[in-house]
């Protein structure tokens, strides 16, 4: 599942890249935009969060990266069936962390974890960036903010501006980057269990999901193969139930466990085993149902018009963005003349 989605990501990439280059020599989009993108807008969670309150305010699916919006409310449907399965099932920054932790382990042999006094900390981290994202998005603006930004060019042309800022990475980035690099491979899941604000929304979400590990205590034989393979550390070998907020659903420990019938995800009520394929197979589906309701509903292509993007890309590449010592106009508007 996750190869797939990787791959799937990849494909998105690569098809944005080529539309991006499209616009830039030929000045106009001679390869359509995939919408998929929007899942990466900057901050998605920020963007999704802000075309969610607009539509609960309005009862209307902005038509600015509406596939955004869809993808996002996916993750919410999978993150309260499955707990944080998204993290470990679909999402590719997940999948990259799970890579660099392997490296991690051929190079030391082991991934450390942090003390106990420095991880509950750190993991409140990413609850204080949704957080702040939240009261943001909620309590900092009204109606017609939230109207002003979604119309803005700046929201038009965020996947751009999110590519732009990959191919040409800034010192900072850089830095960052190899710093978050670096901890992940030798702290497993650093990025998604201290600092992904993503991740805290599908933990949280979680938290009420009806699917739980449960151990089967009568014929467990205390071995403890559960809690060693458990990515999030947890005490899997002494808990009836899984409640915590950092279980992904990933089911590495319902593989580990050497007894048949002890360890498996199960519905809390009526108390039913979910099986893997299950999950498969409804996480494929839902994501599934949200394209074909976006496409049949016309809430899946973004409004922005391709002619009017590739004269923003184009803005955009002469305004110098990436580079800091020649930033584009203030309000990200392409100039008047000259297009
Ligand atoms: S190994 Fe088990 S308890 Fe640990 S995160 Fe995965 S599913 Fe949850
Ligand atoms: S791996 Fe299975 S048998 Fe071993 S402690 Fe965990 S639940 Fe019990």
């Amino acid at each position: 599942m996750q190869i797939a989605f990787f791959c799937i990501c990849l494909w998105i990439g690569w098809r944005f890249i080529q539309f991006y280059f499209s616009c830039l020599s030929l000045g106009l989009a001679t390869v359509s935009r995939p919408p998929g993108v929007e899942a990466f807008l900057p901050i998605s969670a920020i963007s999704a969060l802000m075309s969610a309150w607009y539509w609960l305010q309005t009862g209307v699916i902005h038509s600015m990266h509406p596939a955004g919006l869809l993808i996002f409310g996916a993750v919410l449907a999978i993150s309260f069936l499955f707990k944080r399965s998204f993290c470990s099932w679909i999402c590719p920054f997940g999948f990259l962390s799970e890579k660099l932790a392997d490296l991690g382990r051929r190079i030391t042999g082991r991934n450390f974890h942090l003390p106990r006094w420095a991880d509950w900390p750190l993991r409140g981290i990413k609850y204080l960036l949704l957080a702040f994202f939240v009261w943001v998005v909620f309590f900092g603006m009204n109606l017609a903010d939230l109207r002003a930004f979604l119309n803005s060019p700046f929201n038009q042309t965020a996947d751009v501006r999110l590519l732009l800022f990959f191919l040409h990475p800034s010192t900072t980035t850089l830095v960052v980057l190899a710093i978050l690099i670096g901890l992940s491979i030798f702290v497993r899941h650093f990025w998604c269990r201290y600092l992904c604000p993503y991740g805290a929304l599908t933990a949280l979400v979680g938290l009420v999901s009806p699917t739980r590990i449960r151990r089967n205590i009568p014929s467990c034989i205390e071995c403890g193969k559960c809690a060693r393979v458990c990515p999030a550390g947890l005490p899997v070998d002494r808990l009836l139930t899984v409640h915590s907020d950092e279980c992904s659903l990933c089911l590495e420990c319902v593989q580990a466990c050497p007894v048949a019938n002890t360890l498996a995800a199960q519905t809390i009520y009526p108390r039913r085993r979910v099986r893997p394929v299950v999950i498969a197979l409804a996480i494929t589906g839902i994501f599934l149902l949200t394209i074909v309701f976006g496409k049949l509903s016309g809430h899946w292509q973004s409004a922005v018009k391709l002619r009017q993007m590739s004269r923003q890309i184009q803005y955009l590449q002469l305004s110098g963005l990436g580079n800091e010592h020649n930033p584009p106009s203030k309000n990200g508007n392409p100039p008047a003349a000259g297009f």
